[in-house]
């Protein structure tokens, strides 16, 4: 589902530039769960950046579901995002001026989905959050704020879900619910998952675990699929 073949990536302007992602082959299968470590700086977050099309590669080719990104125009890959990848951040980022149904809708709605608000009402009940449709951002805890923004990752029903440190904001027990909240559903829709992470033992739980050094894979271990 996710091909990667010799995948450079630089960030940064003239002297600031800075080659991140050396040369990074990988393939990653439909349904498969990836917890990707590695030293701070490393280039997990680039690496992700640039599997949700977020970032273009130097060189190198990006395939997901059999479609190579770096063909596209800004606007094809933009929809192309819409539709199959699902992105979790540390900080949330949902828009503060919209209720928690409203940033789940509102994507939807700007892709052309009809019945934008009945799904987005559906996606927050499935993060058990039916009673916080009206809330706005800042009147919701840390960890409603994270499973609002898990119902707008998967409320287009994306292939992949990128997920980047999600719990890095949020205390340990709250955490690992908005974790097995994240498992639970993925694993209910076949969603492929992308997971950076400090926590080893979190890592440990994903099918496979890839470590990063200085924008290189450094190990890549298949596990049993659970
Ligand atoms: P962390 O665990 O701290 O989140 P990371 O593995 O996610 O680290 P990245 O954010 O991918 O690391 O950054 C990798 C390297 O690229 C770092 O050295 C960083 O300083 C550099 N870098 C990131 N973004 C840019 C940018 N826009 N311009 C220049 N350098 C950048
Ligand atoms: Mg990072």
């Amino acid at each position: 589902v996710i091909e990667l073949d010799d995948i450079h990536l630089s960030l940064g302007q003239g002297a600031a530039r800075v080659h991140i992602l050396k040369g990074i082959s990988l393939t990653i299968s439909r349904g498969e769960t990836i917890g990707l470590v590695g030293p701070s700086g490393s280039g997990k977050s680039t690496l992700l950046m640039a599997m949700a099309g977020l970032e273009r590669p130097d060189s190198g080719r990006l395939l997901i579901d059999g479609q190579r990104l770096d063909g596209l125009d800004e606007d094809a890959l933009a929809r192309f995002r819409g539709a199959r990848i699902g992105i979790v951040f540390q900080s949330f980022h949902l828009i503060p001026t919209m209720t928690a149904l409203e940033n789940v809708a509102i994507p939807l709605e700007l892709a052309g989905q009809p019945d934008a608000f009945e799904r987005a009402a559906t996606e927050l009940a499935s993060v058990g959050l039916s009673h916080r449709h009206n809330h706005y951002p800042a009147q919701l805890s840390g960890g409603e704020q994270q499973r609002v923004a898990l119902a707008r990752a998967l409320a287009p029903a994306p292939s992949i879900l990128i997920a980047d440190e999600p719990t890095g904001n949020l205390d340990g027990a709250t955490g690992q619910d908005i974790i097995d909240l994240m498992f639970a559903l993925r694993r209910d829709r076949g969603t492929t998952l992308v997971l950076v992470t400090h926590d080893l033992a979190l890592a440990e739980r994903c099918d496979r675990m890839i470590r990063l050094r200085s924008g290189e894979i450094e190990t890549d271990a298949m596990r049993l699929r659970a």
